[in-house]
């Protein structure tokens, strides 16, 4: 693919930027929630082991070999899990990140001077040059198409999803793979796991709301508080407080290990995590087919949010704020693309009219694409294999794994619609042809 595109510009710089970085929440919750997570699994794990598989499914329920099955079940999808999970928490801070300039193996991608003393090349966006991030952290820094800024990180990253702060890091494309597998495994191994205990939990937890309701020291230590209705978050965690209460009550009457409180509390994480996950991955799914990266979604959401508004200012004959202009060039997603043509003559003619002398020509046009193209969407299941690969060895962890030397190269050059690139060359040449016999 010689048509090369560059990315647009960043969000526009808001309030964030200027705090310090580790006064933003999201520092502080990026560097919480990894400890917690890794915590969760590590005490799951433990617990599964223990309490579940041997002492509650052996034990109490009489099924020893069932529960040595749930041990070896926990075992393996916790683990896979979680070194999916570390391969994301441990990327270093530099992955993804451009290359100062591009380089001579860099297929496709040639940069070209432009008259204007602009120093690069041949990657226009939005009829500014915007090749390069302006931010001082990046200094000038290269950025190829679909390139982003992030200001968590302070940094460029190719093929930039999103930043998480489940991992402190940023989501780029090559490593969309692991972060579905981790997102898709979640709700089954949660749901497994909990099957044996759920019903006996869920009647330990109502047993547990009884007795607050009839325990004079709990009705009077806490329902009758007012602080009650502040502590634990409202009406509705009121009557979680009731429930927590009452069950350490319980615990410490029956003893009984396996329905104990703590298991309680990580069964309903466990269940919080699962549909956080299922949520993400329906996402993940659909933006992969439809050959977007969130920030594309992100983008596009936004951008339709500022022109209904335009609209709706228009047509009540109010004036439009030049700043909500400016947001919708910033949002835009149609982008520019410097088309090569081959066609001799015509090129030589045009580039004469354009004051180039034959060393510095311009082989080429830069030719828009429409406002409702979209360059990179292959179609759902060229999209799909794109990242996950034919067939369904997807599914398998080390798939995902390999798949990342892969994406390493197309986040450097991306793979274009072969119609929207048949446009562009089209239009190119028809710019060129009009160009020469005018
Ligand atoms: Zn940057
Ligand atoms: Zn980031």
């Amino acid at each position: 693919m010689d048509l090369v595109n560059g990315s647009g510009p960043d969000q526009t710089r808001d309030a964030r930027t200027m705090w310090p970085r580790q006064l933003r929440p999201k520092w502080l919750l990026q560097n919480l929630l990894p400890p917690a997570l890794l915590t969760f699994f590590a005490r799951t794990w433990y617990l599964c082991l223990t309490d579940i598989g041997p002492k509650y499914i052996g034990g109490t329920l009489g099924r020893p070999h069932l529960g040595r099955l749930y041990s070896a079940f926990a075992t393996v999808s916790i683990s896979t899990i979680t070194v999916l999970y570390l391969r994301l928490y441990f990327l270093p801070s530099n992955q993804s990140v451009p290359p100062r300039k591009p380089t001579d193996h860099i297929p496709h991608v040639k940069t070209y001077e432009y008259p204007l003393g602009i120093p690069k090349s041949i990657v226009f966006q939005n009829d500014v040059p915007l090749t390069r991030c302006d931010r001082p952290s990046c200094s000038s820094r290269w950025k190829p198409p679909r390139t982003r800024h992030c200001s968590d990180c302070g940094t460029c990253r190719m093929g930039f999803d999103h930043h998480c702060a489940f991992f402190a890091n940023c989501l780029t494309a090559p490593y969309i793979p692991i972060f579905l597998l981790t997102l898709l495994y979640t709700p089954p191994t949660v749901i497994i796991l909990l099957v044996p205990i759920i019903r006996p939990l869920c009647e330990r937890a109502a047993e547990a709301y009884n007795l607050s309701r009839s325990s004079p020291e709990i009705i009077s230590g806490w329902y009758h508080w007012t602080g009650s209705w502040f502590v634990a978050g409202g009406p509705i965690g009121r009557y979680v407080g009731g429930v927590v209460l009452g069950w350490k009550a319980l615990d410490r009457v029956d003893g009984e290990e396996a329905l104990r409180m703590e298991i309680g509390a990580l069964a309903a994480a466990g269940l919080l995590l699962a549909m956080m996950t299922a949520g993400l991955a329906a996402s993940s799914i659909e933006s992969i087919l439809r050959g977007d990266l969130t920030v594309d979604r992100e983008r596009a959401k936004s951008f339709r949010r500022i022109e209904a508004e335009v609209h709706r200012l228009a047509r009540a004959g109010k004036p439009v704020p030049d700043k909500m202009q400016e947001s919708l060039k910033k949002l835009t997603a149609q982008s520019f693309f410097w088309v090569p043509v081959e066609f001799e003559d015509g090129i030589e003619f045009f580039a004469q009219r354009n004051g180039h002398n034959g060393d510095s020509l311009r082989r080429g046009v830069i030719v828009p694409t429409l406002p409702w193209e979209k360059p990179y969407d292959l179609g759902r299941a060229r999209n799909w294999n794109l990242y996950m690969g034919q067939g369904y060895g997807w599914t398998l962890p080390w798939n995902a794994w390999h798949r990342i030397s892969y994406l390493k190269n197309v986040i450097l050059d991306w793979p274009l619609s072969p119609e929207v690139e048949h446009r562009l060359r089209d239009e190119a040449e028809r710019i060129i042809k009009s160009s020469v016999q005018s």
